[in-house]
C-alpha cells in the first residue's frame, strides 16, 4: 500500500504547512481543522502507517517533541491551561490519515474537546484475565519491551 500521504507532502515542501518545528526525524505543524486553536501534530519524516510500522525510538521521539511542544504552548500566546496527546492507530480508533501522528492538544476551561467515553467497573479477576493475556503477548514478542 503507498505510504505516501498529505503528510508527506507537507514534509517534502510540495504542500502547505504552518511550520512549528524541525528536526532530522520528526517535524510538527499547525492542525488545518484544529479542535481548539493552538492544535498541532507531531510526525515521523519517515511515512509509517501505523504504530507497528514505526520505529520505536522514533515514537519516543515523537513523545519528547510532544513534551517540548506542550511547554512552548503554554508559553506562547495560545490559549493553554493544559494539554491534551491523542494518537489515532486504525480506522476503528478514528485514524484519518495513515502516516502515523501524535496530536497536541491546547486545552482552556470549557474549550468543548473531550472523548467520549463510558467507564465500566469490571471485576478484579477480570483486569487480572485480561492482564495475563496482555502479559502473554508481551513475551511472545520480544520486539515489545
Ligand atoms: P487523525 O484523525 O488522527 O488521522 O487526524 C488527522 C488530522 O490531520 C486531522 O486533525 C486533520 O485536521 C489533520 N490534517 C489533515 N490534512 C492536513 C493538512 N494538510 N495540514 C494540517 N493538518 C491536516
Amino acid at each position: 500500500m503507498n505510504p505516501y500521504t498529505i503528510f508527506s507532502e507537507i514534509i517534502a515542501g510540495t504542500a502547505p504547512s504552518s511550520m512549528v518545528y524541525e528536526d532530522p526525524e520528526v517535524v510538527a505543524f499547525m492542525d488545518i481543522r484544529p479542535v481548539t486553536p493552538g492544535h498541532l501534530l507531531v510526525i515521523p519524516r519517515v511515512p509509517a502507517r501505523s504504530l507497528a510500522e514505526l520505529d520505536p525510538a522514533l515514537g519516543g521521539k515523537l513523545f519528547q517533541v510532544g513534551q517540548r511542544l506542550a511547554a512552548a504552548l503554554r508559553e506562547s500566546e495560545v490559549n493553554c491551561d493544559g494539554v491534551n496527546f491523542f494518537l489515532a492507530d486504525g480506522v476503528t480508533a478514528g485514524q484519518e490519515v495513515f502516516h502515523v501522528h501524535l496530536h497536541v492538544i491546547p486545552r482552556t476551561p470549557g474549550d468543548g474537546f473531550g472523548l467520549r467515553a463510558r467507564a465500566t467497573s469490571p471485576q478484579r479477576a477480570d483486569l487480572d484475565y485480561l492482564a495475563g493475556s496482555i502479559r502473554g503477548a508481551l513475551q511472545r514478542n520480544p520486539g515489545i519491551s
